[in-house]
């Protein structure tokens, strides 16, 4: 499989999750390279080059020296690679807690919607720029069938939101976050977004990583 290179080196770290509804917890991050979308303020734009090859057991080597109890997988959009992560997931005991970040225009294979215990889709809204349709209702009720995803959205304030309520997803499963990159950005985009959370009745989706390390990367 292929990882994305984050300056010379395939991308994994062992690191908290920044996001999402386990945001806090420990896990070993792999990102995957190749991406099907081109989102204008996307923050890992290195990992839509070709990207540095892994033998899936060498990855789960590599997974396993963590001892984590979690592994996220993120990307570029991890399910470009949904036969490898297969295969890598068969390499690794049950007793890890598997998220797979995804943008929600792949559905999950079979394989992969028994055995991942978490689903961060995050569908794109038209700010992110992007040419090609990027909010699949098919594919997002796919994910809703798995009982076990969830749906972040970036936002960047209240006319995003007639698009989100558009695709009529589970409400409770629903994740507002702002739009930021840095911290500064982060400090000022907040309270508009926790006001469209209380407006709304979702819930707010803050970014730990941006917040702790602003935006480095490999962290
Ligand atoms: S879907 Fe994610 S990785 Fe792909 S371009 Fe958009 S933000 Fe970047």
């Amino acid at each position: 499989m292929k990882l994305a290179r984050l300056n010379t080196e395939g991308e994994l770290f062992y690191s908290i999750q920044g996001e999402g509804a386990r945001a806090g917890s420990p896990a070993v991050f792999v990102r995957l390279a190749g991406c099907n979308l081109h989102c204008r303020w996307c923050d890992t734009k290195y990992s839509w080059a070709q990207g540095a090859d892994i033998t899936e057991e060498d990855l789960a080597a590599r997974i396993l020296s963590y001892n984590s109890p979690g592994l996220v997988i993120t990307g570029g959009e991890p399910l470009l690679q949904a036969p490898a992560i297969e295969k890598l997931l068969s390499l690794l005991p049950d007793s890890v807690f598997v998220e797979i970040e995804t943008n929600g225009t792949i559905a999950p294979t079979p394989a992969l919607a028994a055995r991942v215990n978490q689903w961060n889709v995050s569908p794109k809204l038209a700010h992110s720029g992007n040419s090609t349709p990027t909010l699949c209702a098919q594919v997002l009720k796919d994910f809703v069938a798995t009982g076990h995803a969830w749906f972040k959205f970036v936002v960047q304030g209240e006319e995003d939101w007639p698009a989100i309520a558009a695709l009529c997803l589970p409400q409770e499963r629903i994740i507002l976050m702002p739009c930021a990159t840095t911290r500064e950005q982060l400090a000022t985009a907040r309270p508009a977004v926790v006001d469209m959370c209380l407006r709304h009745r979702v819930r707010f989706g803050d970014r730990l990583h941006v917040a702790l390390w602003g935006d480095k990367k490999g962290v």
